[in-house]
């Protein structure tokens, strides 16, 4: 019959599977593909691949199919299954779909594509799913990618907490910086958080690693220096964290003189808090003059601000003795400053000098490529639809994992 010929092309089915009949449903807006096989056809075990032979068949099975004509179009089989010498009775694989699935490879990668590109629900909705059958469709093209991932050297990490849903539950978040990735997502921010990924490298792996970028943050601190050999040259405090300490140093002494000069009619301060944390590259030359007035005033914040900018001038030299001469300077000019925030950060940043410097050996940051951030953001917009934390590390791994989900084309 004609009509057989035809969905075997479409499903690709090839010998020694043939299209047996084609059933259509119009009531059900269906079409069953029923398949069967040659008599005498040789199988091979599923496990070791050796030519078996046929033990017998497992009860028919249904498959989702991608849509012909409109129609939802399942395929419909018994497989057989083998007997191997060594393994035992087995189900045989089947070209369309792996071992398991309840839909081919097809529609698998039909479904991936569209999940990369439109939410949840959209997809749940276009393809007629349910939502345990997106998650389930979500859950195994993350597996798969994690275990194709290779086992490559990978120079830079970046470690890094992510909030999300409300009420500040964290995620510890492992990227690939050079080839901005997402490498590994585990609950929480404590110490055992990163302490599993390490169990992801190999020995080669591991050895391989040049530097991690991260924030102040003992227990990531911990974790690190208790796998990876020579860690202390290889910690590199994130300069954005750096300066975010020294922001809020820097508002702490705004908020404080504000309050003693507006107490005597003075509020040239006020109103001004995001001039105080704007980096200067970031003012326009307009901006940059009407800021003029305050920074060069003899106010403790313009003096506060000043020591911020001259601290992050750490990050421009190239060599470490005249980093070191420029951090002495600093830190002496810093706690002299009679300004307590500054004194405190100061004290902190000496603490902890030497893993600044190993900045100008990496030179690598904490900062996210661009097209990763956005996708985080993306998904923790979407996070609303999250049953759990589970749901929102499939997404990351699922969206920002470079890896290569979909099953392999039949
Ligand atoms: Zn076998």
């Amino acid at each position: 019959m004609q009509d057989r010929q035809l969905y075997e092309q479409i499903l690709g089915i090839t010998a020694p599977w043939h299209v047996d009949r084609v059933e259509l449903k119009l009531d059900a807006g269906q079409v069953h593909v029923h398949l069967a096989h040659e008599a005498g056809a040789a199988w091979s075990c599923a496990e070791c691949g050796a030519t078996c032979s046929l033990y017998d068949h497992s009860p028919e099975r249904t498959w989702r199919h991608l849509d012909t004509c409109q129609y939802q179009t399942l395929v419909q089989a018994s497989v057989p299954r083998t007997e191997c010498p060594e393994h035992g009775v087995r189900t045989a694989s089947v070209p369309w779909a792996e071992p398991g699935g309840r839909f081919t490879a097809l529609f698998e990668r039909l479904a991936i594509d569209w999940l990369k590109a439109a939410s949840r629900s959209a997809v749940a909705e276009r393809l007629g799913l349910s939502w345990d059958e997106v998650d389930g469709i979500l859950e195994r093209a993350v597996r798969r990618g994690l275990r194709r991932r290779e086992a490559e050297a990978i120079a830079y990490l970046g470690v890094d907490e992510k909030s999300f849903k409300k009420g500040h539950r964290y995620a510890t978040i492992v990227t690939d910086l050079q080839r901005g990735r997402v490498l590994y997502v585990a609950p929480d921010r404590k110490q055992s958080s990163l302490d599993g990924f390490w169990e992801t490298l190999s020995e080669a792996q591991l050895g391989a690693i040049r530097g991690v970028a991260m924030d102040m943050w003992e227990p990531y601190e911990n974790s690190i220096r208790a796998h990876l050999p020579g860690a202390e040259e290889k910690i590199v405090y994130d300069k954005f964290h750096v300066a975010k300490h020294l922001g809020e140093a820097v508002d702490r002494v705004r908020r404080g003189e504000n309050k003693q000069l507006r107490a005597v009619g003075d509020d040239r301060l006020v109103g001004t808090r995001y001039e105080w944390l704007r980096h200067p590259a970031h003012f326009s030359d307009q901006q940059w003059r009407a800021f003029a007035a305050l920074r060069q005033s003899h106010l403790q914040t313009a003096r506060a601000w000043a020591l911020k900018e001259q601290a992050m001038e750490l990050w421009e030299y190239r060599y470490e003795k005249p980093a070191r001469q420029h951090f002495a300077w600093w830190y002496r000019w810093a706690t002299h400053s009679r300004l307590k925030p500054m004194i405190e950060k100061a004290k902190m940043l000496k603490g902890r000098l030497a893993n600044l410097l190993t900045y100008l050996k990496h030179r690598i940051t904490n900062a996210m490529s661009e097209s990763l951030n956005s996708k985080i953001q993306w998904i923790k917009y979407t996070a609303r639809g999250f049953r759990n934390f589970e749901n929102f590390q499939t997404a990351i791994y699922f969206h920002c994992g470079g890896l290569d989900l979909k099953p392999s084309p039949t």
